[in-house]
């Protein structure tokens, strides 16, 4: 059994390594095919460099870029309108072409409520990946952006509410404000054999450090709270493809009626 192939779709350069970066890195040292698509910031920019570092470090292809504005820092792409702006249709299509050109086995990006931070581009990045992890598989769909492919499972990098209290003791209890039942977590992946890795991907996002966003807190913390942060990455799968397992929730019954009230209101 090969690794399955795994395209990371994240919304600034250092989602990928902070939210992934573990499983990105023990995938590439299984021999699996890596890529990471993000979609603000425009190549040319210091930001896509430091992202292309990073994912050197973890062992994936040169980065992706959709190449829309960041929400909060226009200069990010010029002349390209913010990604929350952009039309949906075309945020979609552009990444439906990444998808069927790097024909990965399963997609990976933010959970529904865009990770701890709730970030409004993390938010989008989820809802526009969730729209292309299927259209990409349908060939009727944007058929200008390559021939279609499906891939198998889509995973949401997520927090499950039992972690949070020893992550909000590292990161700080307000950033630390979306996470999702224990039991919505399909995978829990120990990453420590690639920690060093990924580590020093978040660290190779430089400005970031300099301009103290999440990766400078990570640069400033003892190796042992690092570890703490770091280590564990948590998934939930979301099924895409040919049907598997049980799909019978609209065919199986009969199941009994509730009988008419006559006295109800219409
Ligand atoms: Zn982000």
């Amino acid at each position: 059994m090969t690794a399955p192939s795994l395209l990371a779709v994240f919304a600034h350069p250092d989602d990928e390594s902070l939210m992934s970066g573990g499983v990105l890195a023990r995938h590439a040292a299984a021999g699996a095919r890596t890529a990471v698509v993000t979609a603000t910031w425009a190549p040319g920019t210091g930001r896509a460099a430091e992202l292309a570092d990073a994912t050197r470090i973890l062992g994936a292809d040169e980065p992706r870029l959709l190449g829309f504005a960041d929400a909060r820092v226009p200069d990010s792409a010029p002349g390209e309108p913010r990604f929350l702006d952009a039309p949906l249709d075309e945020a979609v299509r552009r990444l439906v072409a990444h998808i069927r050109d790097v024909r990965p086995d399963i997609v990976v990006t933010h959970d529904a409520y865009g990770g701890l931070t709730g970030h409004p581009d993390h938010v989008h990045t989820h809802r526009v990946t969730v729209l292309a992890a299927q259209a990409a598989g349908l060939e009727q769909l944007y058929p200008e952006a390559g021939a279609p492919w499906q891939p198998r499972a889509l995973y949401l990098a997520t927090h499950p509410h039992a972690a949070v209290a020893a992550l909000s003791d590292v990161v700080g209890e307000s950033r630390a404000v979306h996470s999702v039942p224990d039991a919505w977590v399909t995978a829990t992946v120990d990453v420590r054999p690639w920690l060093d890795q990924k580590v020093a991907a978040v660290l190779a996002h430089r400005s970031e450090v300099a301009r103290g966003a999440v990766p400078a807190l990570i640069a400033a913390l003892a190796p042992e709270s690092r570890a703490r942060l770091l280590s564990t990455e948590w998934y939930i799968r979301h099924h895409l493809g040919p049907a598997a397992g049980d799909q019978s929730e609209l065919t199986a019954g009969p199941w009994p009626v509730n009988p008419v009230d006559p006295d109800r209101e219409p």
